[in-house]
């Protein structure tokens, strides 16, 4: 599946918030989002009055980016979550928290969804006993993530073994001594930090 390579700093540049697209850079003072507070590019710091298409599109956008998905694959999670039962916006998140990219990075075994999306595509890590590669893999309640024998003893994960800084969200069960992970239920709305306002999309894509 296609991903976007460019620079990332500049898509937080251009939704204005941070996306932590990056890792650790995100948390320190050298993050574009707080040197240089407008968007990209050489028109950048002119000023622009937002339609509501644009506000609409901004904020797909910003969900998009920060998962990491491409137009039409996002496109297809939105058909999905409008055929589902509740509320379209919020089963729409809760399918883009339950990749299994996002899981990864939730649990505290990556720094970015970036790396956690490297991280399954090289094999290291395994969906109730089985490999899985598929970064967009969506796990449902009960499944075990870990990392795979063969992968332990990367020094990236025996940093991560350490107690976890980034708090871990409560649908999930962590065990860091053993490098795995329950989904122990869906996340809630409010367990999801994602920085966008989902209604927004849902209007957007019933235009
Ligand atoms: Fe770059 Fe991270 Fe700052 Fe976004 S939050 S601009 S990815 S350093």
């Amino acid at each position: 599946m296609a991903r976007y390579t460019g620079p990332v700093c500049r898509l937080c540049r251009r939704e204005g918030v941070k996306l932590y697209l990056k890792g650790e850079k995100c948390f320190t003072d050298k993050c574009p989002v707080q040197r240089r507070a407008y968007p990209p590019g050489q028109h950048g710091q002119g000023r622009r009055k937002l339609s509501e298409y644009g506000v609409q599109l901004r904020e797909k956008q910003k969900a998009r980016r920060t998962y990491g998905v491409m137009e039409g694959q996002f496109a297809r999670y939105f058909g999905k979550a409008a055929q589902k039962k509740g509320v379209t916006g919020e089963v729409l998140l809760q399918l883009l928290e339950r990749r299994l990219d996002n899981v990864v990075y939730r649990m505290g075994l990556a720094s970015s969804r970036a790396e956690a999306r490297q991280l399954v595509r090289h094999n290291h890590f395994a969906v109730n006993g089985r490999r899985v590669n598929i970064p967009s893999y969506s796990v449902k309640p009960g499944d075990v993530v870990r990392v795979r024998d063969g992968s332990r003893e990367k020094t990236r994960f025996k940093e991560m073994a350490q107690p976890q800084a980034r708090g871990i969200p409560a649908w999930l069960e962590v065990q860091a001594d053993k490098l795995e992970g329950t989904i122990v239920r869906l996340p809630n709305r409010d367990e999801i930090d994602a920085p966008v306002q989902e209604q927004l999309i849902v209007e957007w894509y019933s235009r």
